[in-house]
């Protein structure tokens, strides 16, 4: 206590890995929409810890709701059946058109799921010696080695040679090149429907629905990474819902216990039947406590009708953004998301801009160099938007003066 950011950060040095490049801010606490720092310095949250807090920081309800797990049950391990984890899987389920759920802990382990469960069905049940997991280049899937290969970018791989085997990436939007691509060792497709560290890319309805397509047709798995587009955010649970798609696998993690670690890997029944007991497992996975707070994270979500709210909020806000934009000639070259996951591209670099935002109190990444990525969460207030429209037309109009 009475800590300040700079012995925090003296602290830190001497104490952690240096593996994040931190923003200058040490958050004490949050509430909603708003974190507050050491100094009392208040924030409006645009990030919801990278898609993470959908429902906002220290929700009472789902306070309550760790509070009360915490004194019946935490963690047993996956030898025991646990109702926790079936009301779960219950609700989880019943968002999509998928039969079976695998839990685990984070995005990574959950696409390594993915890779392991389309690897062993075309290797156990179809016969077939096929491995290779196809990916899209500006994707993002995770930092174990399985899922730095599937990444494929050279910062995420470098001095970690050599790659795990059985990994290709091909251009975005350009079926062509997965119909070229796609041959006897194609295990699967792996498909963000909007990449969001690629800097927020939504494919287009077709291109994504010529890839589901592609899979079919030459029965490799279709496997869909929802970890960051899921769970409403796009103002559907899942974002392959606005196009009408049925993967094979889908996967989850970031927003799915608003905070507490869990990830999840689901499948059709046909494709789940290719893991048997003994075939993959994680000690954490599914536990109680999660459990418990996912089950209630979906129970928010479906009664106060989020998804909904993310689509109409993030309609007007795309709207409000592009009014900036057109007052802003020259500074901003694309607004584009789905729901509330929203990419505003500037023309230049954008880190100037960035920092202006985080002194006037607004929380928000920067990726790709030049794309302000907005993941606010769901129950964010349309006035937190606005505000956030005017300041950001304040310093784009003061940097065009300079
Ligand atoms: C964040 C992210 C991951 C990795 O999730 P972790 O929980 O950090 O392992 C995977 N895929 C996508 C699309 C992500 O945004």
């Amino acid at each position: 206590m009475g800590n300040t950011l700079a012995t925090l950060r003296r602290k830190e040095e001497s104490l952690l890995f240096s593996t994040y490049g931190r923003y200058p801010v040490a958050i004490a606490e949050g509430h909603g929409s708003r974190l507050r720092d050491l100094d009392g310095k208040e924030y409006i949250d645009l990030l919801s810890g990278i898609a993470v807090t959908n429902l906002g920081h220290c929700r009472p309800e789902i306070a309550e709701t760790v509070a009360a797990q915490a004194h019946k049950l935490v963690h047993v391990s996956n030898l025991f059946y646990q109702e926790e984890q079936l009301v779960l899987a219950e609700r989880l389920l019943k968002t999509t058109h998928l039969d079976k759920v695998f839990f685990c802990n984070s995005g990574a382990e959950a696409n390594e799921a993915a890779i392991k469960l389309a690897r062993r069905r075309q290797q156990r049940l179809k016969n077939r010696y096929a491995y290779e997991i196809i990916t899209f280049e500006g994707c993002f899937h995770g930092r174990t080695l399985a899922t730095v290969a599937a990444t494929g970018q050279t910062r995420f791989q470098d001095g970690f040679a050599p790659m795990p085997e059985g990994f290709l990436q091909i251009p975005w939007g350009d079926p062509e090149a997965l119909k070229a691509a796609v041959g006897d060792k194609t295990a699967g497709v792996l498909l963000e429907i909007i990449q969001g560290e690629g800097g927020v890319r939504p494919a287009s309805a077709a291109f994504a629905r010529e890839v589901a397509g592609i899979c079919k047709d030459r029965d490799v798995l279709f496997i869909v990474d929802e970890v960051q587009a899921g769970m409403g955010r796009t103002g559907k649970y899942w974002a392959f819902q606005h196009f009408g798609l049925k993967p094979d696998i889908m996967t989850a993690a970031k927003a799915l216990a608003n905070g507490l670690p869990m990830g999840a890997m689901l499948s059709t029944d046909e494709t789940a039947r290719a893991f048997v007991p003994g075939s993959h497992a994680a000690t954490f996975g599914g536990g109680a406590l999660v459990s418990a707070v996912a089950a209630k994270v979906l129970e928010i979500m479906e009664r106060d009708n989020l998804p909904q709210r993310a689509s109409e909020l993030g309609v007007w806000a795309m709207e409000r953004f592009r009014a900036v934009q057109d007052a802003c000639p020259g500074s901003i070259r694309e607004v584009r998301g789905m729901g509330l996951m929203i990419g505003i591209e500037l023309a230049g670099p954008g880190r100037g801009v960035w920092e202006k935002l985080l002194q006037n109190g607004f929380i928000l990444n920067l990726t790709q160099e030049r794309v302000l990525r907005l993941l606010p969460p769901l129950i964010i207030e349309k006035q937190d938007l606005e505000s956030f429209a005017v300041c950001l037309e304040t310093i784009l109009k003061a940097g065009a003066a300079r």
